[in-house]
């Protein structure tokens, strides 16, 4: 950098970074989860070591506690690291200190008082295990997100430190789980203190006794994360691991960790002077943070409970992901006893009223308390997450309006989207990076920019693409062989990279139909087994601890393999993470979805996939209802649902079979004279040209700014509800 080109801001902070050690460097670097959404930072760090890299599961921080500042320089300069090394610490920093020109235009109000977002789980990079599933991948794309835009916004979660299980199969292809503790110091948490430099400690009052929590500050680029534990000595024996686990133990450690969560993320964001402007529910768990502002409401203002909840209403947002049943917690009216009546007492309300805020029917003193009840009645801008799942939610919950109707249910929809930077191959970038305008990828969610996929060479679109299947098969290979040992087998897998590669990845929820494709298993044998035209799958995901016929599933797929007509032909990859699932999304051909239609809130997977010219082949349900527009990808089952799941399911299953047969695998092998699919690279065009921005959860973010924050922070009002 030529020296006369800074200004004087950069001269001073060139001067302190200089007395930083390239060692310090690479840690301040480590520390920032900035890094996990830039490929080159990630190849600094990994050809540090690129064995113990992958080792260490990808986390930077264990990997800088092998070294120390010589061995460290050694490595630095074998490598030639040095220059990387002080870029990518420039550009944190630049990043750091930037304002982005979308928010000087777009954020308004929320300038002065932050959104907080409050989520029981982050999905942010698979070194930092507290998430499980799509909700939590979604809440991380969120927050990287309005870092990138620049919305002000501060995240509130809790840490777990065994957080969700580590699955692997026995010899039977049952699904086990393994609990692994996390070493805080390979994470970049940074303890919370308070003014006068202790440990902040927040203190939650029970019936009998109390519970205390911690807080821990993480930086994903521009946004402060909060993350509380309570493992203390000041804690109860019990108490102490009520964190331990993300989704373990029962009603009561739920009950627990929700207040731990909402009650507590409220406090720890007064007593570090933080005052939201808007509070933003991700999912019902978090829906207590709204009573505890509502008691503070009212302890800092001398306002009455109706007005308090009146005000604290009007700057709440909520958004519901799940139209099963099961997906919404529901507590007794004892276990809400037991909890809650200190803060009743304190809210001048009596156990009913309390009740009632969590009750369909205010009346019926069975009913158990709701979340997301709470979390709709004490918001006034609440959202589904796709079109159809907005259509669903505001039939699912009328009760709560009975002078309404149906389509007047104030329940908007804005779809989810993922956080593209994180989910697109480094390879396509780079080729997106030859054809698009200079800069696209920070205007990645504006529509134009993705017309110029249209002048990609289709031979080097489908040569990129091939190249990533090929990274994929090899990281399958790894895995497959390293799954073997484990159960002392010397299984090898050899995929095919010239056949039709489909995956399927996902929690293995019953309602999500994994073995949908098995009803008719002589004809699926037959599509796989085609020596001109072969088909294999790639499976891989979760069930949840306590779901046996999700790990029936499982087992179902996994036997496959030991059928010698599916031999090679069906593959399953344990222990769906972040990393297996980025390996899937951007190297299979054809990314597989079949939910039961309408169960699938939104879905996101597909969408990572899409990115990466990947086709989706998918039920019309959650996302894909509003963006399959018959050239883009792949539809199933075109009807609508059927009242009965037998009859739905099989005709689902044929609609699939039908599909692949007449459609997917006929397009895959329509070959020009130069081994080229031409047809199906048309497909991938489209797919990016018309989906790749709508479904950016950069958009989502905005919208979520326009629709959501701006009016509950008091600015503009614009209701989300003209959206459907
Ligand atoms: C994206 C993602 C999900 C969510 O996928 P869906 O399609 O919404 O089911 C779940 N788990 C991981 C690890 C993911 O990356």
């Amino acid at each position: 950098m030529g020296g006369g080109n800074l200004t004087n801001q950069e001269i001073n902070e060139e001067r302190m970074a200089s007395s930083l050690t390239l060692f310090e460097k690479c840690q301040a670097v480590a520390h920032n989860l900035w890094w996990s959404w830039h490929p080159d930072v990630i190849a600094m760090f990994r050809d540090l070591n690129p064995q113990h890299w992958r080792e260490l599961g990808h986390n930077p921080i264990a990997l800088l506690r092998e070294f120390n500042e010589e061995s460290f320089m050694k490595r630095v300069d074998e490598m030639v690291l040095g220059s990387r090394i002080n870029y990518a610490f420039r550009r944190m920093n630049q990043y750091m200190e930037a304002r982005t020109e979308w928010s000087s235009k777009n954020v308004g109000v929320l300038g002065s008082k932050p959104v907080a977002y409050f989520s029981l789980e982050f999905g942010i990079h698979e070194s930092v295990p507290i998430y499980s599933g799509g909700l939590g991948i979604l809440a991380g794309d969120h927050v990287k997100s309005a870092s990138g835009l620049g919305v002000p916004l501060v995240a509130v979660g809790l840490f777990y430190d065994q957080g969700y299980f580590k699955q692997y199969l026995d010899a039977s292809g049952w699904q086990q789980e393994e609990y692994n503790r996390t070493n805080i110091e390979d994470l970049p948490l940074e303890p919370v203190m308070d003014k006068d430099g202790k440990r902040l400690i927040v203190r939650i009052d029970l019936e009998n006794g109390a519970i205390f929590a911690r807080a821990w500050h993480l930086q994903v680029g521009r946004v402060n994360m909060y993350l509380l534990d309570c493992d203390l000595p000041e804690n109860a024996p019990d108490d102490r691991t009520l964190t331990s686990r993300l989704y373990g133990g029962d009603s009561r450690t739920r009950i627990r960790q929700e207040m731990v969560v909402g009650i507590g993320g409220v406090r720890v964001l007064r007593a570090l002077g933080i005052h939201p402007g808007v509070f933003h529910l991700n999912e019902g768990h978090c829906a207590f943070a709204t009573l505890e502002v509502v008691r503070c409401r009212m302890e800092d203002d001398g306002i009455s409970f109706d007005e308090a909840v009146r005000q604290v209403a009007q700057q709440t947002c909520f958004t519901t992901h799940t139209p099963v049943p099961a997906g919404h917690d529901r507590f007794s009216p004892s276990l809400i006893g037991e909890h809650l009546s200190p803060l009743q007492r304190q809210l001048g309300i009596d156990f009913h009223q309390l009740m009632a805020m969590g009750r369909e029917r205010v009346n019926d003193d069975q009913e158990y308390f709701c979340m997301t009840v709470l979390g709709l009645k004490l918001s006034r801008h609440a959202n589904a997450v796709s079109c159809l799942h907005g259509i669903i939610s505001r039939r699912m919950w009328s009760s709560l309006w009975p002078s309404r109707s149906e389509t007047e249910v104030p329940i908007g929809h804005i779809t989810n989207g993922v956080h593209v930077p994180s989910w697109l191959a480094w390879q396509m970038q780079t080729l997106f990076d030859r054809y698009f305008a200079p800069n696209w990828i920070d205007e990645h969610w504006n529509s134009e920019v993705w017309q110029d996929v249209y002048k990609i060479d289709p031979g080097e679109l489908w040569e990129t693409h091939v190249s990533l299947k090929t990274l994929m098969m090899d990281f399958i290979r790894r895995r497959v062989e390293r799954q073997a040992a484990r159960r002392n087998e010397q299984e090898t897998v050899s995929l095919n990279p010239a056949a039709l590669t489909i995956g399927f990845a996902r929690r293995f929820a019953t309602y999500k139909r994994a073995t949908l494709l098995m009803r008719d298993i002589d004809k699926l044998a037959a599509l796989c087994d085609d020596p001109k035209r072969p088909v294999q799958f790639v499976f891989a995901g979760k069930a949840h601890p306590a779901d046996e016929p999700g790990k029936r599933f499982i087992q179902q797929i996994n036997n496959l393999r030991k059928d010698p007509r599916f031999k090679d032909r069906f593959i399953f990859v344990e222990d769906y993470d972040i990393c297996v699932a980025r390996h899937l999304v951007q190297g299979v051909d054809v990314w597989l979805n079949n939910p039961r239609r309408p169960l699938e809130a939104s879905g996101t997977s597909g969408q990572k996939a899409l990115l990466n010219g990947v086709l989706n082949c998918s039920i019309l349900d959650g996302w894909w209802a509003e963006a399959y527009n018959g050239s883009n990808g792949f539809g199933i089952g075109l009807g609508t649902a059927h009242a009965n799941t037998e009859i739905g399911d099989d005709r689902d299953a044929k609609s699939l079979m039908n599909v692949l047969e007449n459609e997917v695998i006929p397009l895959y092998y329509n070959r020009d004279i130069d081994g080229l699919p031409h047809l199906w690279i048309r497909r991938m065009m489209n797919s990016l040209a018309t989906m790749a921005w709508r479904f950016s959860a950069q958009r989502m973010v905005s919208d979520y700014v326009h629709y959501s924050y701006l009016p509950a922070a008091g600015g503009v009002t614009c209701d989300m509800n003209f959206r459907q």
